[in-house]
């Protein structure tokens, strides 16, 4: 018989989001009433159609598909030309950053990039994530082995994890001790917390003192509004000798169904084998594409393109006003109503404080029984995350409404 991966063993069952949706079936059976009443503020995916100017280049595609003269098979494995020049033009040199095109690999969204990095990376390396946390940076990391098992508390021994606490608005100091490979995310899924120019600043002087790696986590950017707040890692003197970035067009052009994303590796970022040599990543990053991935479809990419034309970016432009105008109006509705609020400010997520003494999720049952609206509990995201709730922009606006009236006409818990 064949053996299995045990690390996959060491998982936690998929608790969160099973357990909300168990709750929130629990509570329809007992008051089916509600059904129609409830409004999901849970879940990080998208709501609105996508941009037309992407519309139109995928059906453009498709049909250059459907001719012997305009068809195509397989594309380069790390991404057509013309998408990986748009790329590194709008989104790093156009901002003074230089990186080349073929430092740029696209994929199928940085959920699966955040996952694929591990198999370019030792085993041996010691990982710091911080708490609370996007679950994936944890569980890849349980799933290829770098962790021991599960503590009481859902963390992992093995992990460095570093607190994101009020104390530290929610962007924690580099810690005392070494870490090999270090995750950030900012703007911030789930706290919406954004790192200022000189907190990066701080983790690219840890990076390049340690020789450790930071893996940026950009899926928001998009959503920063503040000119002082830099949208990438690169932004910062010295990154592009000790950072990956991750970056994805599901959050900016609607794309979590269509499925696009890329990494940006400079040709600069070194890595050490066990005898101490240092030897760059890209070409161990581009010889994994080559063999285990034939690439992202053809429409798909000529969409992806669409969005950094004059109209994409205009209409991507327009959808994140739209959900930033969410995260106004259920911002000050959560205020008004007494709640604590961090976040929301350049990030589509609202990271609340519960009521004294109550837990995450007994405030997710509170919100459930009593508005009959779906939030995410802290908790769920790691120990750190305890004490808080996170609510979504992502919503149509008269859901968004809707959800602060009903806080308006809440009484305290
Ligand atoms: C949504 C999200 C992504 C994007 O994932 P895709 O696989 O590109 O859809 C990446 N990181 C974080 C933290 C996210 O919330």
């Amino acid at each position: 018989m064949a053996y299995l991966n045990e690390n996959y063993l060491k998982l936690q069952a998929g608790y969160l989001f099973p357990e909300i949706a168990r709750r929130v079936r629990e509570f329809l059976e007992q008051n089916p009433k509600a059904a129609k009443r409830l409004i999901r503020c849970g879940i990080g995916d998208v709501t609105e159609p996508l941009p037309r100017a992407a519309i139109e280049a995928m059906k453009a595609a498709a049909e250059e598909l459907g001719h012997r003269e305009t068809f195509r098979g397989y594309g380069p494995e790390q991404g057509y030309e013309f998408l990986r020049r748009k790329i590194a033009q709008f989104d790093y040199r156009d901002r003074g950053i230089e990186i080349a095109d073929d430092e740029i690999f696209l994929s199928d969204g940085s959920k699966c990039d955040c996952g694929h990095i591990l198999d370019i990376l030792g085993e041996q390396n010691k990982i710091a994530i911080t708490d609370p946390v996007y679950p994936v940076y944890v569980d890849t990391n349980v799933m290829a082995g770098h962790t021991g098992p599960v503590r009481t508390d859902g963390s992992y021994e093995g992990i460095l994890y570093l607190p994101c606490t009020i104390e530290n608005n929610f962007v924690p100091e580099p810690p005392r001790e070494h870490a090999d490979v270090i995750y950030l995310c900012f703007p911030n899924n789930p706290t919406g917390a954004v790192a200022a120019r000189a907190q990066l600043a701080g983790w690219v002087q840890y990076a390049r003192e340690h020789d450790s790696l930071l893996l940026f986590d950009a899926a928001y950017e998009g959503y920063i509004g503040d000119p002082e707040i830099p949208h990438s890692i690169f932004e910062i003197d010295g990154a592009c000798e000790c950072a990956i970035e991750f970056r994805s067009f599901s959050k900016t052009g609607g794309f979590t169904g269509v499925r696009c994303g890329f990494t940006v590796l400079p040709k600069s970022v070194l890595a050490r084998t066990e005898n101490g040599k240092k030897l760059a990543l890209h070409p161990l990053w581009h010889r994994r594409w080559s063999t285990k991935s034939n690439g992202v479809s053809y429409p798909v990419q000529r969409g992806a393109e669409a969005l950094y034309s004059v109209e994409g970016r205009e209409q991507v432009c327009a959808l994140i006003d739209h959900y930033m105008g969410n995260a106004r109006i259920l911002s000050e509705a959560a205020r008004a109503a007494g709640f604590a609020v961090h976040g929301g400010t350049n990030a589509p997520y609202i990271w609340v404080e519960t009521r004294p003494g109550r837990t995450s999720w007994q405030t997710f049952d509170w919100m459930l029984r009593e508005l009959n609206v779906v939030i995410t509990p802290g908790s769920g995201f790691g120990s750190r995350g305890e004490g808080f709730f996170r609510v979504s922009a992502f919503n149509g606006r008269s859901n968004a409404e809707e959800v602060a009236r009903r806080l308006g006409a809440s009484k305290p818990s």
